[in-house]
């Protein structure tokens, strides 16, 4: 009886309630109805008092955990279910709530790995997502869309139009406002509305009652887990009920968001004990979680209204800080707290509703994920969406701490983004929350708490007094990438536009921005290890570019993005400003002065890029001048100086000067460059660097770089130096370093002019000169992502699709000889390499220096190729764009007098041979100085800029910044220092005497010492000067210990250097020195006045360095008169007209010397060449399994030689001999189990692949189960030894030996064994196995035929044609099939090769499971091993005549000809069947040539009786007779074998028409055959014979039963009858011919298909001549021993006994399937999602469930659980398992989740590629770019192939074995 509540049970009518354990189904359902009329009557309140009271018991806690567990639970939600349908059944009530479902949104709720899609074309959002089934109902063709497993799980966005375009929605969900949805009846879910309430409440106190705080800090995992699982049915019942469409998730919106049903249940606040116990456990929670209940908060005295922030709240910021931390970063941490808006985000929280508290344990209790998928299920609610996102806002802190503290961060990282992409994606939301929640607070100060929790001293610059603080990237937070989940929340909502805005124009936000930023300012520093190698690497780098990238670029990308229009001009103003504060305060913060600290390096400058990436956009996209937002010239110094340490790092590190940082530091440098990063990184960084070099001082800035990358002293005219602050060894790199970055500095103009398309452009072009490409990889290199995806959906992939074809070319995908296969791969056009190819572009984007390499080794090869230039070509010289006017600045570098002395002095130093000068430094010289012609300054004018102003020290050396005038200039003499025992010290000064007029004319000075230290000092002790000068402020102390001379120069003394030479003479005369020749150089423009015109002629575009001089030396001419006639003038002098010198005697018998050495080497390489071609064309052949002229050279005896004995070469020890009994020698062979002749099918429909649940493949019509059939049928009815020789095994598990066709002697391959066994080296086979490489081919081999010794002219004697008659060749065979034990080679008297051959048996047998052995019904019995002996010569006929494609029409040598080992085989095999002797009296020999005398009487009655002659299978009964037969057999014996077997055979085939025909037919046939049968050809005339079968067969009770339906062939006509015995003869013909072709030689003769039975009849002897085909019938092939009717009589007589017994089975065993289709693999369908679709969620049927890795066997169909435990049998996994029972030990399977195949051989396995590619010709490896992918059918016909000719360990390279577990 219930007992109602106090209070409800005064006026209650008693209802027939039991209490609530104890209600039977029946009785809930009734008292459900019964409360639910009630509640609709006058009586209501009543009842609704007894549910409540009802309801409070069954949903009391202790039914909950630690209570009655699983019963009590799933009683309570038996009762909920019939509560809220009111009594009706449940399935019922579903459906009538679903009828109320408005359906707008699809909202599909996933979780990890489901497949997804994802439309560029149709999101707006880039985080929109589809569920497979919308997406396949939309209309996406032509969009760039991709499939996508799901990391995080997600949800269905069709019908939100908010995320994506409606065009995009698919059917179901296109049909919006005009839904007729009919209003929800009241009382439908009346019930619902007053149950669930306490239903929730009662979960939110299970979960109160199931959190115990840790005492440790450790949570008690278990526990948590065990309440989860307790409360899994209840949440799994709400999770349903939000499937039960909209009217139902509005009603859970309302209970979950109610206010007041929460205080009501919930806040503890009434009389209800348990409720009270709960609530003090939820603030006991709150609190332990570090949060506050604001109460209490503001119980403390906490004024949460006061003015920003607290004191308390500074305190308490401070407070969480390191301490140590705090006194070095005092000046930061006052700046932070004053900046942090509210405190209270961090620590206050407050719970309203259900959904809050609800959302509260879900985070304290890790996200399990059924209560995410339910919290995510009722998204497509609108208000739940709106409520929901609030109070996710509300938690963030506490979801970050949760999170900081969870031991499993991924999986809850996971389950974040899960939530919190479907929240923020949405961009009204997104805007929503930001205006009325703080959002971007919010997250901003939770990221900057988070990391706060992490820093440490930085230590860049000041080590001891740095006050600045950086994170510390060893930490878990940042190694693990903790944050992610909220850094990419951030970048989600930066992603709208109106929230972007906010966040901009938020000056408070902007700061705590950069503060944030300044935590990743100089973070991972390195130091440069100069003693010891450091003793640990650290990996810490990842963690740092990482952070770098997603914490700070990201974000800064996001905000660029909208900041593209002249609008937005104030943001980027705001920005710039902000950014520029924090540097300033982090300069200050390191104390840095003007010099960067020695031998540090940090790549981590997120505020200059910051800084950078803003300017650029400012002057690219909103025309903002740039002066108005740069700092005053101190500040550019400052920011100039960090990333220009970084280019000289790199410079250093690849000079490896860092080796004692070990290889991390490489990694840091490639990881700077590289694709990901540079767009980020390296780019900013130049960008920055050269805005820096527009607007400093030139000088200053030149001399600034060569100091960087400490090579000044290096940059004298002396001949020695030396050089303080660097090896001399690492001298030479470090200036082509510091060149190599000028040339970049000065020619790009990535940020500086160029448009996106030409950026697109340069990058590709880039790429592809490098290397080839395949589509996918360029889309990786060229990161589009921060140029596209964060500017919204733009024509982003659609534009790099036209440059992509308008730059290269595509290469469809190859195979290479090997049978390796190629992607599609696109190569750069040759317009590309002639026009557009830019080594500075390569350089930049390299991460290799070999790529570099490849890249001008590509372009050689085209400049040859194309006939351009056949030497060794430089660098091309490339036009830039033009600089945008904002820049022009940079030029100046170009014209001014510091470089041009360099550039002078280098020349020098080059034309004088001095130390450490490269061609390259030579080219980047020359490039330099062309970029100067090229961009000479516009005001410029021929004439002298007036040399005013104060003396400076280099004008002594020119006297403008004019390149162009400056080449021109003469210096004659220079200072320099040197040391005392330099050459120059002791030459006296020559006294300025020269007659030279010109020089004298130009200058007649002497040049001071240049130091480009003391120019910089100089310039920036001016610029400091002028800047604090002006600004009027307090000179700061600029001193600092660097100040000073760099050491004490010992012995440097001044020395006066005659140089007399201008950058143009030394130009000219650099062009003889390259030439090699005097006078080399002569002024085109003197015979061609026209090169001045138009001087870009094509000649000069691709060349060497003369090509370079002469084109520098052009455009000097073009620029100036005045260089023109100075260059003629230099030409007339330097090269006097020398008269042709006519050559010595000794003179030209050097030369003579020479050219004989010169042809002499010319030979030997053109020798060398051809070797390496025959070498190659041999291993191409070798290769090539299939190629049917392949033409190998290697020495195999095959029958064809007609040499006196077989000779054999050993490929181990290179002897030549005959096999020899003693030392018998073998071939190299692999022997492998085979089932590809069982999967012969009936059909010629190949079968497909399954895709649909109603297509299925049965494997009752495959060649192996029919021929299982008709065994198990015989051994049935008939005596099982003469079953098993009744047929052929080997269809499945048959022995397949194949040969390399290399022999070697048998003891040599066992030493050979020995020494792989001992090398222990893994190489990819098991040499215990007996597995091995051939020694010279490298193929895979398992063990080594033996040769019969033989002589092949026994053989031909044996071949000479008798005419012996008929009947005595048949007693002749008789007699020898007698006479077994006599003959010569003994097995008694054991040899050698005996041994071997019996040894290779044994190989053979266990090549193979036993179950393919032993058919017998006793087991082990002799009579298998008979069966698998000839059977195996069976298996190698047969598929040797399916490698010829089924028939012999193609005749000639076998395929594999010269490779096949059949003739060895059937040695091996004969000999040992002739170990078997066959009882006379079964031997079948007889009864097909002897009529027997009274044959049924020797049936004894219980023993079963023999198989009729006429079930037995032809062919196997010739291998039987050919292998019992003494070898070499004569043909004379052979032939006469097969005219017996023919009759035997045709008369089969009579039987079988005859019982396939009508009766009718039958009877006409009978008595027209009867009619003739007294001809004189009656025993050749088929009718005569099929006459006299069907009067023998009538005897017995064969044709009696009623017709089959199947037998309806219809026989009308003779010809037709003729074709069908034709067909039925074809396949023995086929077999018979193939073993006289191996065992006598002698090609087959081809024809064409109609006439291969005319032919191979002949071939066969069993025609006399050839006849032809009209007049022909089979008919005459019969030579009948006996008389043919006693014989046919006979054998029918058989038939019509076992008839007598066995009607039934008469016919069936009597029609045979003569025809097969050729093996073939499953037909695949067009597109890969067909089968993906099918196959990623289909069950197994073994373990039914969904396998995580499925795959499925191309050969059958059958579907398998990869590496799946769930399916392991013995050990073995499934795949594996299948391997051995579907292809005996071959397995080919389909992986469905990585669309790649991989082939289990044996033990081993390989990943063999996929057959399907995407549009581009590539391959999709795991379906990571998840494009369409499309069916290759050339490669399937490949592995098809491979299959078929069992080439699979041939071809694929890369084995490993699979120990069982795929
Ligand atoms: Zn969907
Ligand atoms: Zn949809
Ligand atoms: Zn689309
Ligand atoms: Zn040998
Ligand atoms: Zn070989
Ligand atoms: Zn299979
Ligand atoms: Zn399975
Ligand atoms: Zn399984």
């Amino acid at each position: 009886v219930f007992t109602a509540a106090p209070g409800a049970a005064v006026t209650a009518p008693q209802f027939p309630i039991m209490a609530g354990a104890g209600a039977s189904g029946r009785d809930k359902r009734a008292t459900a109805a019964q409360l639910k009329t009630a509640l609709g009557s006058e009586s209501g309140a009543a009842a609704a008092s007894e549910l409540r009271a009802l309801l409070e018991l069954v949903l009391a806690p202790a039914a909950g955990p630690g209570g009655g567990g699983g019963e009590a639970a799933a009683e309570a939600l038996e009762w909920c279910r019939c509560l809220l349908s009111g009594g009706e059944a449940w399935d019922s009530f579903v459906q009538a709530v679903r009828a109320y479902d408005p359906a707008t949104l699809c909202g599909l709720v996933w979780t990890a790995n489901f497949v997804a899609y994802r439309c560029r074309t149709c999101g707006i959002s880039p985080c929109m997502s589809l569920c497979a089934e919308c997406f396949h109902q939309g209309e996406h063709a032509g969009h760039d869309y991709n499939m996508f497993r799901s990391q995080a799980g997600g949800a269905c966005d069709c019908g939100d139009s908010n995320v994506m375009r409606e065009a995009g929605f698919c059917k179901r969900h296109r049909i919006k406002s005009n839904s007729n949805v009919p209003c929800v009846p009241k009382d439908l879910l009346m019930m619902s509305e007053l149950v669930l309430p306490q239903f929730i409440f009662s979960l939110i106190q299970h979960l109160r009652e199931g959190y115990n705080e840790p005492a440790l800090d450790l949570p008690s995992e278990k526990d948590l887990h065990k309440i989860l699982q307790v409360l899994e049915p209840h949440v799994s019942f709400l999770e349903d009920l939000t499937k039960m469409g909209g009217a139902m998730r509005s009603v859970l919106t309302q209970v979950l968001t109610s206010q007041q049903f929460y205080k009501d249940l919930s806040s503890g606040v009434g009389e209800n004990a348990c409720a009270k116990k709960s609530h003090e456990k939820y603030l006991i929670a709150l609190k332990g979680s570090g949060l506050a209940f604001p109460e209490d908060k503001l119980a403390c005295g906490m004024q949460e209204q006061g003015a920003g922030t607290s004191t308390l709240a500074v305190q308490g910021f401070i407070l969480s800080l390191d301490n140590k931390i705090l006194s070095v970063g005092k000046r930061k941490r006052v700046k932070l707290s004053s900046t942090t808006k509210d405190q209270s985000i961090m620590d206050v929280l407050k719970h309203k509703c259900f959904l809050e508290e609800l959302l509260f344990w879900t985070i304290k209790y890790e996200f399990p994920q059924k209560m995410v998928t339910f919290l995510l299920n009722m998204l497509p609610d609108q208000d739940y969406k709106i409520a929901f996102t609030k109070t996710f806002v509300q938690h963030y802190a506490f979801i970050m701490k949760t999170l900081k503290k969870s031991h499993e961060s991924d999986t809850m990282s996971n389950r974040i983004v899960h939530i919190s992409v479907q929240l923020f994606s949405n961009e009204e939301l997104a805007r929503q929350v930001t205006e009325e929640c703080q959002l971007l607070d919010i997250m901003v100060t939770v990221l900057l708490y988070m990391m706060e929790s992490c820093l440490i001293k930085s230590e860049l610059q000041d080590e001891e007094n740095s006050l600045h603080v950086v994170v510390n990237c060893g930490e878990a937070l940042l190694k693990n990438n903790t944050y992610w989940p909220l850094v990419s929340d951030f970048i989600n909502i930066l992603s709208h536009q109106s929230v972007a805005k906010k966040f901009l124009e938020d000056h408070g936000l902007l700061v705590t921005w950069m503060n944030f930023v300044s935590f990743f300012q100089g973070m991972n520093l390195n130091k440069r290890e100069l003693n010891e190698h450091v003793e640990f690497e650290s990996q810490t780098y990842y963690a740092a570019f990482a952070a770098e990238l997603e914490a700070c670029a990201q974000p800064m990308w996001g905000l660029l993005s909208h900041c593209k229009v002249r609008e937005t001009q104030e943001y980027t103003r705001n920005v710039v400003r902000y950014c520029l504060e924090a540097l300033q305060d982090w300069f200050d913060a390191i104390n840095f002065v003007d010099e960067p600290a020695p031998n540090q390096v940090t790549f981590h400058l997120p505020l200059h890029r910051y800084f950078a990436m803003f300017l650029s956009k400012a002057v690219k996209c909103q025309e903002l001048d740039l002066d108005t937002i740069l700092p005053d010239q101190e500040m550019l110094m400052k920011l100039m100086i960090h990333p220009l340490q970084i280019q000289a790092s790199l410079s250093e590190i690849h000079s490896n000067m860092w080796v004692r940082n070990g290889l991390q530091i490489k990694g840091q440098a490639m990881t700077y460059v590289q694709s990901h990063f540079c767009n980020s990184m390296i780019d900013p960084d130049i960008y920055l660097l050269q805005v820096c070099a527009s607007r400093l001082d030139p000088d200053y800035f030149i001399s600034s770089v060569f100091e960087r990358f400490k090579v000044v002293d290096l940059l004298t005219m002396a001949s020695q130096h030396q050089n303080t602050v660097l090896d001399s060894e690492h001298e030479r790199s470090m200036l082509e370093g510091a060149l190599t970055f000028l040339v970049l500095l000065l020619s790009l103009r990535l940020h500086l002019g160029m448009t996106d398309d030409e950026i697109l452009r340069a990058e590709m072009v880039a790429q592809l000169c490098m290397n080839d490409r395949t589509h996918s990889s360029l889309l990786d290199l060229i990161s589009l992502e921060n140029m596209n995806l964060y500017a919204g959906i733009i024509p982003g992939s659609l534009s790099f699709e036209s440059v992509l074809s308008a730059v290269a070319d595509f290469k469809a995908p190859v195979f290479e000889p090997g049978g390796s296969m190629q992607q599609g791969m696109y190569t750069p056009k040759a317009e590309v390499w002639d026009k557009e190819f830019d080594p500075v572009m390569v350089i930049l984007r390299t991460v290799y220096r070999r790529d570099v390499q490849s890249a001008m080794d590509r372009y050689t090869a085209f400049l040859k190729q194309s006939g351009k230039f056949p030497g060794n070509p430089w660098p091309p010289y490339k036009k830039r764009t033009p600089l945008h006017p904002s820049y022009k600045g940079l030029i100046k570098l170009l014209h001014c007098k510091t470089l041009h002395i360099v550039l002078f002095t280098l020349l020098y130093k080059i034309l004088m041979d001095h130390q450490n000068l490269s061609e390259h430094v030579l080219c980047m010289v020359l490039y330099l100085i062309e970029l100067g012609l090229e961009n000479s300054p516009e005001q410029e004018s021929d004439e002298e800029e007036s040399a005013g102003g104060q003396e400076r020290c280099h004008d002594s050396w020119f006297p403008g910044s004019n390149l162009v005038s400056n080449m021109r200039h003469f210096i004659n003499y220079v200072r320099v220092r040197v040391p005392e025992t330099a050459p120059e010290v002791k030459r006296e000064p020559p006294a300025s005497t020269s007659s030279d007029g010109l020089a004298s004319s130009q200058n007649s000075g002497t040049a001071q010492v240049f130091s480009l230290v003391a120019e910089r000092r100089k310039k920036f002790q001016e610029i400091i000067n002028r800047n604090t000068s002006e600004a009027n402020q307090v000179v700061r102390p600029k001193t600092s210990m660097k100040w000073s001379a760099p050491g004490a120069t010992p012995q440097l003394t001044t020395a006066i250097l005659e140089v007399k030479e201008s950058i143009l003479s030394l130009l000219i005369k650099l062009h003889h020195k390259l030439s090699g020749k005097q006078n080399s150089y002569y002024p085109p423009w003197l015979d061609d006045v026209d090169v001045l015109v138009h001087p870009e002629i094509p000649r000069y575009s691709h060349g060497d360095g003369m090509t370079a001089v002469e084109r520098i030396l052009l455009k000097a001419a073009v620029q100036s008169r005045l260089n023109k006639r100075i260059i003629e003038e230099i030409c007339r002098k330097v090269t006097p007209p020398v008269p042709p010198k006519k050559i010595s005697s000794a003179e030209k018998k050097t030369l003579d010397k020479e050219e004989r050495r010169q042809k002499a080497r010319e030979r030997q390489q053109k020798l060398l060449a051809e070797f390496a071609s025959r070498q190659k064309s041999f291993m191409e052949t070798a290769m090539d399994v299939e190629s049917p002229d392949a033409d190998i050279a290697m020495e195999v005896a095959t029958s064809e030689q007609h040499v006196s004995e077989a000779i054999y070469d050993c490929v181990i020890c290179g002897q030549s001999g005959p096999s020899t009994e003693d030392r018998p020698t073998g071939l190299v062979v692999l022997l492998q189990a085979s089932s590809v002749l069982g999967q012969c099918r009936n059909s010629t429909e190949p079968k497909k692949l399954p895709t649909t649940e109603e297509e299925q493949i049965y494997p009752w019509d495959t060649c192996a189960a029919l021929h299982d059939v008709r065994l198990t049928t015989l051994q049935r009815y008939f005596k099982d030894s003469s079953c098993l020789q009744a047929v052929s095994i080997g269809w499945e598990g048959g022995v397949y030996v194949q040969t390399c066709g290399h022999t070697l002697h048998i003891d040599c391959h066992k030493s050979y064994m020995e020494s792989l066994r001992n090398d222990q080296v893994l190489q990819g086979f098991s040499v215990d196995k007996g597995e091995f490489t051939c020694p010279l081919c490298r193929q895979f081999a398992n063990s080594v035929l033996p040769c019969y010794p033989g002589n092949d002219v026994e053989r031909s004697l044996w071949q000479s044609h008798s005419n012996k008659c008929m009947q005595d060749l048949v007693q002749e065979v008789e007699d020898l099939q007698e006479q077994l034990g006599t003959f010569p080679v003994s097995i008694s008297s054991e040899t050698n090769l005996s041994k071997e051959m019996e040894s290779v048996m044994k190989d053979i047998k266990s090549t193979t499971q036993k179950k393919y052995t032993d058919y017998s019904k006793s087991p082990g019995s002799p009579d298998n091993d008979f069966l698998f002996m000839y059977s195996v010569a069976r298996t190698n006929l047969e598929l040797e005549l399916v490698h010829r494609g089924g028939n012999l029409c193609s005749g000639g040598a076998s395929t594999a000809g010269k490779r096949s080992c059949l003739n060895q085989l059937f040695h091996v095999l004969a000999m040992h069947m002739r170990l078997y002797s066959i009882d006379s009296a079964y031997n079948p020999w007889r009864k097909l040539t002897q009529p027997m005398q009274d044959k049924n009487s020797e049936l004894v009655s219980e023993e079963l009786p023999e198989v009729p002659v006429l079930y037995r299978d032809v062919s196997s009964l010739l291998l039987i007779q050919i292998l019992t037969m003494p070898q070499p057999l004569h043909k004379e014996h052979f032939t006469c074998i097969i005219k017996v077997l023919f009759t035997l055979l045709y008369t089969q085939a009579l039987a079988a028409l005859s019982v396939k025909c009508s009766a009718e037919d039958r009877m006409a046939w009978k008595e027209s055959g009867a009619l003739k049968k007294n001809t004189s050809s009656g025993e050749k005339s088929w009718e005569v014979l099929l006459g006299h079968v069907i009067s023998e067969l009538s005897k017995g009770k064969i044709y009696e039963e009623g017709e089959t339906e199947e037998i309806t062939v219809v026989l009308v006509n003779p010809d037709s009858v003729e074709c069908y015995l034709q067909q039925f003869c074809l396949p023995f013909l086929r077999i018979t011919s193939l073993l006289q072709h191996h065992l006598f030689g002698g090609d087959l003769p081809s024809c064409q298909e109609d006439e291969e039975f005319t032919v191979l009849a002949s071939c066969l002897g069993l025609l006399p001549s050839f006849q032809s085909a009209h007049q022909f019938t089979s008919a005459s092939c019969l030579d009948w021993p006996v008389p043919a009717f006693d014989m046919i009589s006979q054998w029918c007589s058989e038939l019509a006994s076992f008839a007598d017994r066995n009607p039934d089975q008469v016919k069936a065993l009597l029609i045979q399937e003569p025809k097969w289709d050729l093996p073939r693999l499953l037909q695949l369908p067009e597109n890969y999602n067909t089968i993906f679709q099918y196959y990623h969620r289909k069950t197994c049927t073994v373990c039914t469930k969904v396998p995580k890795d499925p795959a499925v066997c191309l050969v059958c169909g059958t579907f398998v659980c990869l590496k799946g435990l769930c399916c392991k049998q013995q050990s073995y996994c499934e795949c594996v398992l299948h391997s051995q029972n579907c292809g005996a030990g071959t397995g080919i399977f389909l992986l469905i989740n990585a669309s790649v195949i991989i082939i289990i051989r044996g033990h081993r396995f390989c990943l063999w590629g996929s057959v399907y590619l995407d549009a581009h010709g590539e391959e999709d490896r795991d379906l990571r770019r998840g494009k369409p992918l499309y069916i290759c059918k050339e490669r399937y016909k490949v592995l098809e192939q491979q299959w078929v000719s069992h080439t699979f360990d041939h071809i694929n390279k890369r084995w490993g074995p699979h120990y069982n577990g795929l």
